[in-house]
């Protein structure tokens, strides 16, 4: 289920660090890494995101710490994920996956509705490109790192 590395062997989905011009560590990047062969690959769903953010960031940053989990929904449900069922030995990420997304999605879609019951353009926005990050692809293609 997994996907596959060059190498053969399934490569695992972890969250990692990545410090960016010396001075900014973004936490909680999820990629996939081969135990074997030591291979790593972004997850491709998050990359425009992440490209997003080091954009915004500029490139004389500040020293500081950023949770890229707190910047997209995607990369949240996979931090709770890994946190949650890595002790689990019989998990089954792709459901365990999907069911995460489905019930976020209900709660965005509930807080949306909440939103524009208030009029509130910019919580609607936000909460908007929260469901953006989540739709569009399926949690089979997040263990394929495929993305569509
Ligand atoms: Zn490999």
């Amino acid at each position: 289920m997994h996907k596959q590395c060059h190498c053969g062997k399934p490569m695992g989905l972890e969250l990692r660090n990545v410090i960016y011009a010396d001075k900014v560590e973004i936490l909680h990047v999820p990629v996939f890494s081969c135990p074997s062969c030591f291979s790593s690959e972004v997850l491709q769903h998050v990359t425009k995101d992440i490209k997003e953010l080091l954009q915004n960031l500029g490139s004389k940053p500040t020293a500081r710490r950023i949770s890229f989990a707190r910047n997209n929904e995607l990369a949240e449900i996979i931090r709770k994920l890994v946190l949650e069922e890595a002790d689990n030995p019989n998990v089954d990420w792709q459901s365990s996956l999907e069911e995460r997304m489905e019930f976020r999605i209900n709660l965005l879609l509930d807080l949306y509705r909440y939103a524009r019951s208030l009029g509130d353009e910019d919580w609607m926005n936000d909460v908007q490109k929260r469901l953006v990050q989540l739709s569009g692809f399926t949690s089979e293609s997040v263990f394929m790192n495929t993305k569509n």
